[in-house]
């Protein structure tokens, strides 16, 4: 797989950037711009504008936001919009909004007549370090989340801090978890400026959010151009992941998937520590970070230890029914364990019921 192109720019030079960008690299005659019902109307219809401005043509295609509505109905309504504007192989789509739109419009250009150029223009924290780069796509449905989907390089991922400054503290939190275990998996340095800039960060500055959002692009990059299919160190992006998952499923996703991510860590840090992988310190340090955002350390009183075991047996990462878990040996290094029990997890419920 060649090299990702992935922009960041913060501010007003972001919209001239993405023009000249996307004049000089003619990647679509026209351009879908599949967006939320909320990302519409706060940027959507302005990014419109400037397009047109620039002689770009383009049309807004919308769905009703929220994790529910990513199904196959949606897509469909999309594919329709899409046959109706008359969109061919020469044109692309632009997925501007969180995880849930790119996800919906990654999907839908790796189908719609086998396959549309796509780029990714994420609005939240969470999108911008870790969902918009990848190349995952996908849809829910009964069966599970994310079960339904490809893998489909977006051509560009154009990033721009300044999209926050809209965004729920809930959501920016949900974004620290996962930059949280990027730290953790491969850059304690991004732990650090955690430790030392909250203020910063919830003030949206600018350089901060920069420095972080590159330093995690830079991480996630790597591991997918180094392993595109998961098979390998990609995997490590999942450290938190599977009890996380878990956690999401059964709470029937009123834990957000950040919160859930951040429990997830904290158990199989615990684990860790109790294995003697990992030493007490660093699991209290990654503890103290994970409270200093306010995210959640602990399951909810609806989940005990025997529901816990029960979802993680039934988690789509299960391979050769050996349960693989990230754990980190100290900051900054990760490996994958085969040996934690179910034992093992009953204790860690305990310490964090
Ligand atoms: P995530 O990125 O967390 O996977 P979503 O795509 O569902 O999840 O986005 C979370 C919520 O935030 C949605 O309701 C979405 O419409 C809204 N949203 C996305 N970007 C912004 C933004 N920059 N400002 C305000 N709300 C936003
Ligand atoms: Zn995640």
């Amino acid at each position: 797989m060649k090299k990702l192109d992935i922009q960041i720019v913060s501010g007003d030079n972001f919209i001239r950037r993405v023009i000249v960008d996307l004049k000089s690299s003619n990647l679509g005659k026209k351009y879908a711009i599949i967006t939320d019902s909320n990302v519409k109307k706060l940027y959507a219809e302005k990014l419109q504008k400037d397009l047109k401005k620039a002689d770009i043509e383009s049309v807004i295609i919308s769905f009703p936001y929220g994790e529910k509505n990513k199904n196959f109905q949606t897509v469909e309504k999309i594919l329709d919009q899409l046959f109706k504007e008359e969109f061919h192989r020469d044109d692309a789509i632009i997925a501007l909004g969180g995880g849930v739109t790119g996800d919906i419009a990654g999907f839908t250009a790796s189908i719609y007549m086998r396959g549309l150029p796509y780029i990714q223009i994420p609005t939240t924290l969470l999108a911008m370090v870790d969902s918009s780069i990848g190349g995952k796509t996908g849809i829910d449905s009964k069966w599970g989340k994310n079960l339904i989907g490809t893998f489909y390089q977006p051509k560009k991922v154009y990033i721009n801090p300044k999209f926050l400054e809209t965004l729920p503290k809930k959501q920016i939190r949900n974004g620290i978890a996962e930059i949280i275990k990027c730290g953790a998996i491969a850059r304690p340095a991004i732990l650090k400026i955690l430790n030392k800039n909250k203020d910063k960060i919830f003030a949206f500055n600018q350089k901060v959010l920069s420095k972080i959002i590159n330093l995690c692009v830079k991480i996630k990059s790597n591991f997918v151009l180094a392993d595109e299919k998961e098979n390998g160190i990609r995997k490590y992006l999942n450290y938190g992941h599977t009890i996380g998952h878990a956690v999401e499923k059964l709470s029937k996703f009123s834990v957000q998937h950040g919160e859930a991510v951040s429990i997830g860590m904290a158990m199989i840090n615990t684990i860790a520590v109790s294995k003697k992988i990992m030493s007490k310190k660093d699991s209290d340090f990654i503890k103290s970070l994970l409270k200093l955002y306010e995210l959640p350390t602990h399951l909810p009183r609806t989940i005990s230890s025997i529901k816990l075991i029960g979802a993680l047996s039934l988690d789509k990462k299960t391979e050769n029914s050996k349960r693989q878990f990230v754990v980190i040996t100290k900051p900054g290094k990760a490996k994958i364990s085969t040996l934690i029990t179910n034992s093992d997890i009953t204790k860690a419920c305990k310490k964090h019921a």
